[in-house]
């Protein structure tokens, strides 16, 4: 066989598929090979057939940024979900599982398996006009509808005891910005299921949105509401997004790490009150 093969098989998954114009502008793309491969790629890419993965990176200041840019093939516009910690590996799981069923993409960063960069905390970068936000906001727009929400997936460590590291958010935590609606009986002490204090989702605005809050609680999901000021802003994307994109339709899923089983019953429960029926 002669000629340059551009799309290359590694096990099922597609892989260094032609950007869209808008992005490619953006940034740099780096070739995918078979050793190349992230740990989340070689997990999944059995089941990743209808995906194309593509590595992507961008400068800014000294720091190089990479990410592993996910979408469906056959179906690019669609719900679309940021993945800021390399080492939540279920959330990259619960990613896989949603852009297979409902379309659209995702976006990882890629940090082996560490959950921050360069001693940096990926969903602490999202400065004001930064070129992180800026970047990372057009690609999200790129294959999002404007009616849907701004998504993305996390796992946090078992309970709410503060152990000095981060990732551990509870229902049984709030604060001052921070407020918890639990769907019903919250259970500590477990690993897994929608009752568990560690199963939550996250929606953020300037205002509490009781309305919108019970859409969930309806549905069996935990929510907690970040109500965010200039002053409580902590350069996180939910905070991005509500200050400077001026978007209140922010959700956040949030498991425990590895129950990807719950994970993926709150994304079905998450399109259906969305209106995103799968494909
Ligand atoms: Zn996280």
């Amino acid at each position: 066989m002669s000629g340059t093969t551009f799309f290359l098989t590694t096990g099922c998954v597609k892989t260094n598929c032609p950007l869209p114009d808008n992005i490619n502008k953006q940034v740099q793309q780096l070739m995918i090979n078979p050793d190349t491969r992230s740990s989340d790629l070689k997990r999944n890419s059995w089941s990743m057939g209808s995906l194309c993965a593509d590595r992507i990176t961008f400068k800014e200041g000294d720091h190089t940024w990479t990410f592993l840019l996910v979408w469906n093939t056959t179906h690019p516009k669609g719900p679309f979900w940021y993945l800021p910690h390399d080492n939540e590996e279920s959330a990259f799981d619960a990613a896989v599982y949603a852009v297979k069923h409902y379309g659209g993409g995702f976006l990882a960063v890629e940090s082996n398996d560490k959950r921050h960069v360069f001693g940096k905390d990926p969903n602490r970068n999202f400065k004001k006009n930064s070129l992180y936000s800026k970047k990372i906001c057009k690609i999200m727009n790129t294959y999002k509808p404007m009616h849907l929400p701004y998504l993305a997936l996390h796992t946090n460590a078992e309970g709410h005891f503060k152990n000095g590291g981060s990732g551990t958010v509870s229902m049984t935590q709030y604060s001052k910005n921070i407020f918890a609606f639990p769907a019903g009986t919250i259970k500590s002490g477990q690993k897994k299921g929608l009752k568990d204090e560690d199963t939550l989702i996250y929606l953020a605005g300037k205002k509490v949105q009781k309305d919108k809050i019970k859409k969930f609680t309806a549905e069996g999901l935990n929510v907690k509401f970040e109500k965010v000021t200039k002053k409580s802003n902590d350069n996180s994307m939910s905070n991005c997004i509500v200050l400077h994109q001026d978007h209140e339709n922010y959700i956040n899923i949030e498991t425990e790490h590895g129950d990807i089983t719950t994970h993926k019953k709150m994304i079905d429960k998450v399109m259906k009150i969305i209106g995103q029926k799968s494909i």
